[in-house]
């Protein structure tokens, strides 16, 4: 199913960790995959237009693939309102960051941290 322009809900279900563990980590509500639509609309095709294609690390997160990867027991990724983007670069990572913060749809811009590993976790709330 196709999101946006450039972005299809397998991008935001599909993780390495779920299959690892034999999780069927796929969206259980429309208003999921609303959340991940409006997310696409407002921040992460805006921010594809900008840059060319990005890659998305982790999108909707099912509770027991939240659980397996340690996220914290209310995470937006759990509503389909969040995205962690890959990091080509420290500097194209600032870049990336130095535009979603222009973005008001934006709500939690984070740069987040694992090791050597850096990425950008964003979310926008379709629902206020
Ligand atoms: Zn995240």
């Amino acid at each position: 199913m196709q999101l946006s322009t450039n972005f299809r809900l397998s991008e935001f279900t599909r993780s390495d960790t779920a299959k690892r563990l034999g999780i069927e980590n796929e969206c259980s509500s429309v208003e999921q995959v609303l959340n991940l639509a409006y997310l696409c609309h407002m921040v992460l095709q805006p921010l594809r237009d900008r840059f060319g294609p990005i890659r998305i690390t982790s999108g909707y997160r099912c509770p027991e693939l939240n659980r397996a990867v340690g996220g914290v027991k209310n995470s937006q990724h759990l509503r389909g309102e969040a995205a962690d983007i890959h990091l080509p670069s420290v500097e194209k990572g600032k870049e990336y960051l130095a535009f979603l913060k222009t973005l008001p749809a934006v709500d939690e811009l984070i740069w987040e941290r694992n090791g050597n590993v850096c990425w950008i976790h964003v979310s926008a709330r379709r629902v206020k």
